[in-house]
């Protein structure tokens, strides 16, 4: 007989771009240059053309047009954006597939609404956690469940645990069944959804936060929630344990140091910040050329970040970028940078 060959599945990368409606006083001041053209295409139109030229040209205009997996405009909610591209991800995990979801932009872009949400409109974090709560009281089989949860900042390339405030600096560690640990790190055992959003919640409050000119209450780290759901099989046969890892992960704002008019110690920060999302981005990059050609090595070891990622980033393991924007004018060259860097990924 002829076996099929033996391929091992690659990491599957998937980009949707989520475009924030213009809200408070920001409806007034500013004009709206993005238009979400389709299910996966946004236009981007430059604020220094004028309106009548625009209108004209919109439909013609081929070099500002942006492809992706998914495009959702202002009005779709963070369901709509779970339900069409992060569920079945996270019906992964629950099978033992590991899962990485991000979101990527410039401060005030939509991050930490789009992974953390509001009551009316919970984020892709809760929407998940309740899918794997959901997923494990449903299933049939006889098999044991047991969910542990973790949420750790990574600030100046420093990780610290954002559920225990008495540790300090945490280190990683590789060891050698695991792979890469975070030392230290406290793993909590948890029976519902309602149980880590609280833990999620307690750890918000403790992450760093620091005024730039950018947004007063910009957040200046990354945070890594992290979900383990081990499932044990137990027949007379046999009994197996397999281990899936969902990391969630709001990302500072991709602003360059540069741009943010301050010095010192927050120059520092961007510098740091912009190592990690640029080890990201190296490493998202070559995922994306490896699902295209089925090449290239994913250079995880350049940051703290990437390397507390890898699992969820290589294997077989599934990865979703929601790569955020404002509407408004005044944020063209963010929108662009982050348009790009999504692109890049593909
Ligand atoms: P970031 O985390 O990228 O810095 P935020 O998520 O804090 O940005 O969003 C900035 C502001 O915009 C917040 O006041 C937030 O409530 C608002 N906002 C973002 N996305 C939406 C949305 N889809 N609908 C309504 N308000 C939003
Ligand atoms: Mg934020």
């Amino acid at each position: 007989s002829i076996r099929p060959p033996v391929t091992k599945q690659a990491t599957t990368l998937l980009v949707a771009l989520k475009c924030r409606p213009l809200t408070g006083a920001a409806r007034r001041k500013s004009r709206d240059i993005i238009r979400v053209i389709d299910d996966k295409s946004v236009l981007v139109l430059d604020p220094d053309l004028s309106k009548d030229y625009l209108d004209r040209i919109q439909n013609r205009t081929k070099e500002r047009r942006y492809c992706f997996d998914h495009a959702f405009g202002p009005q779709c909610t963070n369901k709509d954006v779970y339900q069409k591209s992060i569920s079945s991800t996270i019906a992964g995990v629950v099978q033992g597939l590991n899962a990485t979801v991000f979101a990527y932009g410039s401060t005030g872009s939509g991050k930490t609404y789009t992974m953390v949400g509001t009551k009316e409109d919970p984020g892709l974090m809760v929407l998940g956690l309740h899918t794997i709560f959901d997923l494990i009281t449903k299933d049939r089989s006889s098999d044991e469940f047991e969910v542990t949860c973790s949420y750790l900042e990574v600030y100046n390339e420093v990780i610290y645990d954002l559920l225990d405030k008495s540790s300090g600096h945490l280190e990683l560690r590789e060891d050698p069944d695991q792979g890469i640990t975070v030392a230290g790190l406290k793993c909590i055992k948890v029976n519902s959804a309602d149980k880590i959003l609280e833990l999620l919640n307690l750890g918000n409050s403790r992450r760093k936060t620091e005024s730039t000119e950018a947004n007063a209450t910009s957040s200046r780290s990354h945070a890594v929630l992290e979900i383990i759901v081990k499932r044990s099989q137990r027949n007379k046969y046999c009994s197996q344990v397999v281990r899936g890892k969902l990391a969630l992960v709001d990302l500072a704002g991709s602003e360059r140091a540069s741009e943010t008019n301050s010095g010192g110690q927050k120059l520092r920060d961007g510098a740091n910040i912009n190592r990690s999302l640029l080890a990201l981005a190296n490493c998202i990059n070559a995922l994306g050329k490896h699902q295209k050609k089925g090449l290239a090595y994913v250079p995880y070891r350049n940051s703290k970040l990437t390397r507390i990622l890898k699992d969820g980033l290589s294997g077989n393991s599934r990865t979703v970028m929601v790569a955020t924007v404002s509407p408004a004018d005044d944020q063209y060259h963010h929108t662009i940078n982050t348009l790009k860097y999504a692109d890049r990924a593909k």
